[in-house]
This record gives C-alpha cells, sequence and structure tokens, in this order.
C-alpha cells in the first residue's frame, strides 16, 4: 500500500492558491469519494510517478492525447527542436501545413482546416461557422456527448427530446440554452421529432460519432447514416466532434473507420472538430470542413476566429511526431491486442468474485461499467454503480494502477504498454476485485 503524504500536502497548499485545487473538474476525486487527488511529477512511456515517488501504470492517458506514452522520444526531439527555434511568432510557419497536409490526407471531408488550442475552441468554432454557412441558429446535441466548455454545449436535456435545453453550469443564460435541442443517442426518433419542430432553424446536429465521454460507445449499425441523412434533409449541417476519436481507433477518424463502418460516403459529416492526439501531449485544437463551408471563416468569410497561440510551433511539431509514430504499421492492432487481453482478464477477475461489470472495448481503448446491462447511450450509463466504480477506482490506485477517476471515463491504451504492464494490471485487478466483491 502506498503513501501519498506530499500530495496529501501538495493538495492543501494548491487549495489556497488555485480553485478546488485543480485545473480542471475531471482531474479532483470528487467522483470517486473525495480527498486529495494524486499530484504527479515525472512520466515516462506507460508510467508516471507522484509526488511522493510512487509508480503507477498509467491508463488515463492524459484523457486521451498521450498515445504514443509520456515523453515519447521522437515527439519529445520535436518538441525540444522546436522550441530552440523560438516558441511563437504570430506569423504563418511551413509546420502548419504540414500537420493540416496530414490531417486532409488522413480525414478527406476536411477540404480546409484551421488550428486552434483546445477541443473546446474547435467544437464551438465549428457551431459558429455553421452558423454563418446555414443562416439559423439552433443547435442539436445528443445526451452524454461531451464538447467541451463553451456556453452553447454545456447543456442538459430538458424533460424530453421535444423541448429545448436547460444550462448544464450556472453563467449559461437560459437564452443561449433555448437555442440548444439535446436527443437521445443510439434512436433517431428523438432526432426525427426535434427536427420536425425546428428543423428550419436548426444550423447543425452535433455528435460525437463513437462516444468518448460516457464510456466508449459505439453508434448502433445505421445511426451516424441516419443523423447524416436526418439533418441534411432538414438542411441542417452535421458536425463530427472527433476530439477524441480521430486517431485513436487507426489512423484517421471515425469517418474512415472502414472497419467498423462499412459505407463511409453515408457518415461523412459538412464539419469536424479535432484535438487531443493530433498536438501529441501539447495544446492544440482544429477543425475543418469542406471547402464552401470552412470559406465563411476569416479572413475569407464572415465569420471571425482568430488566435495568438494557433499554431503554435511546438504543438505542431509534436502532433506531427506524433502522428508518425502512429503512421508506423502494426501500432493499433498491437493496442488492440493489449487491450482485448486486459478486458478478457477484467472480465474473468469480476465474474469470480461476482462484481458486475460491462465492458465496451473499440481497438485499444475501453470502458468498464459496473452494472449488468448493455451500456449503448447516456441513461444506461448512468445507471451504473458508482460506489462500487469509486472503490474498484482507490483499491487500483494503490496497488499502482491510475484509471481516469470518473465512472464515465475511459481506459486508453498507448504505445508504450508492454505485456508486462496487462499482467500486473490484471493482477491488481484480481485483488481489487476481490476487495469490493461480494
Ligand atoms: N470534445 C470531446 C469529445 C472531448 O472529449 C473534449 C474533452 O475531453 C472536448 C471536446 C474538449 O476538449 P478540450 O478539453 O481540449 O477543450
Amino acid at each position: 500500500m502506498q503513501e501519498r503524504v506530499r500530495s496529501a500536502q501538495l493538495y492543501e497548499e494548491a487549495k489556497k492558491h488555485i480553485v478546488g485545487g485543480v485545473n480542471s473538474p475531471s482531474r479532483s476525486f470528487k467522483a470517486v469519494g473525495g480527498g486529495a487527488p494524486v499530484f504527479m511529477k515525472r512520466a515516462e512511456g506507460a508510467y508516471f510517478w507522484d509526488a511522493d515517488g510512487n509508480r503507477y501504470i498509467d491508463y488515463l492517458a492524459a484523457f486521451g492525447p498521450i498515445i504514443t506514452g509520456h515523453a515519447h522520444p521522437h515527439v519529445t526531439e520535436a518538441i525540444v527542436r522546436a522550441a530552440r527555434n523560438g516558441t511563437l511568432y504570430g506569423t504563418a510557419t511551413e509546420g502548419e501545413i504540414t500537420l493540416a497536409r496530414m490531417l486532409k490526407e488522413a480525414i478527406p471531408s476536411m477540404d480546409k482546416v484551421r488550428f486552434v488550442n483546445s477541443g473546446t475552441e474547435a467544437v464551438m468554432t465549428t457551431i459558429r461557422v455553421a452558423r454563418a454557412a446555414t443562416k439559423r441558429n439552433k443547435i442539436v446535441k445528443f445526451a452524454g456527448c461531451y464538447h467541451g466548455h463553451s456556453d452553447l454545449v454545456l447543456v442538459a436535456a430538458g424533460s424530453g427530446p421535444s423541448t429545448l435545453g436547460i444550462p448544464d453550469s450556472a453563467g449559461i443564460p437560459v437564452s443561449i440554452a433555448s437555442e440548444v435541442i439535446t436527443v437521445p443517442f443510439n434512436e433517431l426518433d428523438g432526432l426525427k421529432l426535434a427536427l420536425e419542430r425546428w428543423g428550419d432553424d436548426v444550423a447543425a446536429v452535433m455528435v460525437e460519432p463513437i462516444v468518448g465521454n460516457f464510456g466508449m460507445v459505439m453508434p448502433k449499425p445505421g445511426f451516424l447514416e441516419g443523423v447524416c441523412r436526418l439533418a441534411r434533409e432538414a438542411g441542417a449541417l452535421v458536425i463530427y466532434d472527433e476530439v477524441i476519436t480521430a486517431f485513436r481507433f487507426h489512423y484517421g477518424s471515425t469517418q474512415t473507420f472502414s472497419a467498423a463502418f462499412p459505407d463511409l460516403a453515408a457518415i461523412e459529416p459538412d464539419l469536424t472538430a479535432l484535438g487531443k492526439i493530433i498536438g501529441g501531449g501539447l495544446p492544440i485544437g482544429a477543425y475543418g470542413g469542406r471547402r464552401e463551408v470552412m470559406e465563411q471563416v476569416a479572413p475569407l468569410g464572415p465569420a471571425y476566429q482568430a488566435g495568438t497561440m494557433a499554431g503554435n510551433p511546438a504543438s505542431v511539431a509534436a502532433g506531427i511526431a506524433c502522428l508518425e509514430v502512429l503512421r508506423e504499421p502494426g501500432v493499433y492492432a498491437r493496442m488492440e491486442s493489449l487491450a482485448t487481453r486486459l478486458t478478457g482478464g477484467l472480465a474473468e477477475s469480476a465474474a469470480r468474485y461476482g462484481v458486475p461489470l460491462t465492458i465496451n472495448r473499440i481497438v485499444g481503448a475501453f470502458s468498464t461499467h459496473f452494472c449488468d446491462h448493455p451500456v449503448t447511450n447516456y441513461d444506461e450509463a448512468q445507471d451504473t454503480d458508482g460506489e462500487l466504480f469509486a472503490r474498484f477506482f482507490r483499491e487500483m490506485l494503490e496497488r499502482g494502477v491510475y484509471l481516469a477517476p470518473s465512472k464515465y471515463e475511459a481506459w486508453f491504451l498507448t504505445t508504450a504498454h508492454t505485456d508486462a504492464d496487462i499482467d500486473a494490471t490484471l493482477e491488481a485487478a484480481e485483488a481489487s476485485f476481490k476487495a469490493i466483491g461480494q
């Protein structure tokens, strides 16, 4: 069992200066019983070490971006080289063209790209661009999908798909939330109803095409095709939020994931938002789409979007290096084979100790839901045992395995995880399920 004295001290100090002691609420341990979060000090490969010197096998991967493992030599060298040449110019650079070209080659629906600084910014701007292109106001989104923290997407469902949204956070005017309609994921009836009622003022239907924010949830066969078809029939654009999914399951995004989707043409969006992996661990976001839609953006068009830090040379260099690693043959197959063995072992251990567990795995990412029913939408993801997850999380932490501190977040494999890491994780899981089981 580990000592985390220094983390506890740092938490007390952090709370004096930083609101809640953390710079993003998902880093706090509020959803897993509270107390001091672990303060990390160093990371390399599949591991990080905390301020007390404890080592953890990392399945958080910084909520997704760290797909090549921490401090990957190729990515690190690119960042150091970029930093030596100056970290910010406020001008155009050649690196931006290289990364834009790589993104376009991997995701051909993006004729034009624009770099921003985060997934939040990317999504926020796709909405503005869609509104500019359609001259409409409203957005339809799906319950439980997270699209960053801008006003329009921090909106929950009203009392049903036939009502307008209510703000999900203090500080968001009801007038803004009323421009958003939230409908259930993985069924088309709610979307149909919403479009019948408000279709002529809907600028875009926004979706995480494979969900990463209430666990990993695949769209049911025909769902994405239906979303695209219904949106277009209503004259609305389709926006894919691929901030988590792009380059996570294969070298490309959901819309190019032919192994999972037989008819890619039927699921092509008008606009795509990107982030996380494409910055190789440095801050980045990007959005792109059809030429005539993207040409709404300034300086070509009337939709304004700008950024002092946008296209930061170090972020761009890290992104290029990260994609170069992911382009190597066999990278995704290896993550998939490790994840398959890991999820198989987790399921066996859970069953041995009578712990109900549903696992949703897609290639090298998966989610563990403490329940005995399938999880295909937000209602089902909510209807799971958060307390049991919290106990499992703590048991795993004590045994040196770091999971995201929320029952909704995924486990991410990286190119740095090894068979030995999977063995060690399964050993920790066996003891953890035993400790929490009946
Ligand atoms: N979209 C999705 C699907 C996300 O998962 C996230 C973050 O987790 C965002 C957007 C926001 O990205 P960022 O945290 O970089 O602002």
